[in-house]
């Protein structure tokens, strides 16, 4: 009957919340082990000077090898790193690790780089990213302007006075903010002249339909027109294409990261595209 049928959809989808439950609860013990034992990777992917054509950052991205599942996205473990908060130990080691590779590069007589990392919303909020930042840097000699930390809009529009605060502390510190993902997100655009912000990273969104849509072409125009008459720097992300980097050369962007000059890479192979160019 309707009754037994009630029941029965309602144990389903208990079990099923259950079991789902049930894998994110794996998931984060595997993923706690994972930090533990070594086996989340980080991986750089360079950054462009537009007008010179060479090498003047990376990204740092983390990868989780999996002995069993191998490569795991981090689109698939930074959300449960941040409901579980793993992510709190998760960034200090990806902060850590970033300043200490960037001070070993810098102690190889390679040039200099900007080496950005990225903060998830949950982590900004609710970890001390000041205070980890502090001491990553301190322990590993790295200059605060050579490390640039990467916040979306989603992250600055929650609570912004507070999200201002912790932007007031880094400023001091001397380490440079970058809004990742820019043109997607729910911030107003009051949010670039309230907060100190160096660098706004137009979301790949926007650059892969260039030049076949007409309105991506509009829309990146515009963000690098006005991020630099509020004298802002401009990166373009997900650059694939010659015809994309012409366009974004002839609007004057400055920097561009993209499969166009190579995918993230572990660090001997980003090494390998630094001794290249050198
Ligand atoms: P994101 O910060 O916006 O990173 C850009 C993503 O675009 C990266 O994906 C990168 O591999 C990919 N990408 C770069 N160039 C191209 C291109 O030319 N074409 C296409 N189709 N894709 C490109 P990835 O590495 O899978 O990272 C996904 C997201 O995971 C990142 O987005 C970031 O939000 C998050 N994430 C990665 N590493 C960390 C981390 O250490 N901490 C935190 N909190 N989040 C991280
Ligand atoms: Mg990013
Ligand atoms: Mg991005
Ligand atoms: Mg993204």
């Amino acid at each position: 009957g309707a009754k037994a049928r009630g029941r029965g959809a309602w144990c389903f989808f208990h079990e099923d919340m259950t079991l789902a439950a049930r894998e994110r609860l794996a998931m984060e013990s595997r993923l706690r082990l994972a930090l533990t034992q070594g086996h989340l990777k980080l991986y750089f992917q360079p950054q462009v000077d537009i007008a010179s054509g060479r090498i003047v950052g990376a990204e740092a991205l983390v990868r989780w090898l999996d002995p069993h599942e191998g490569l795991i996205s981090p689109a698939r473990f930074i959300p449960v790193a941040e409901v579980s908060g793993v992510i709190g130990p998760l960034g200090e080691w990806v902060m850590r690790e970033v300043c200490l590779q960037g001070q070993r590069w810098r102690e190889a007589g390679l040039p200099e780089l900007t080496l950005a990392v990225n903060l998830s919303p949950r982590q900004f909020h609710l970890t001390d990213v000041a205070g980890c930042a502090a001491s990553a840097l301190a322990e590993s000699g790295f200059p605060a302007h050579r490390l640039e930390l990467e916040l979306t809009e989603t992250a600055l529009a929650e609570r912004p006075e507070e999200a201002r605060q912790v932007l007031l502390r880094l400023q001091a510190l001397g380490v440079r903010m970058a809004v990742d993902d820019f043109g997607t997100g729910y911030s107003s655009l009051a949010h670039l002249k309230r907060f100190p912000i160096d660098v706004l990273k137009i979301d790949q969104g926007f650059i892969r339909d260039i030049p076949r849509s007409g309105d991506d072409m509009a829309i990146s125009a515009a963000i690098i027109a006005m991020g630099h008459s509020l004298g802002l720097q401009v990166l373009a992300e997900g650059v694939e294409t010659q015809e994309q980097l012409a366009f974004l050369r002839e609007r004057g962007c400055d920097r561009y990261q993209g499969y166009l000059c190579s995918r993230p890479v572990p660090v001997a192979e980003f090494t390998a595209l630094l001794q290249a160019q050198a």
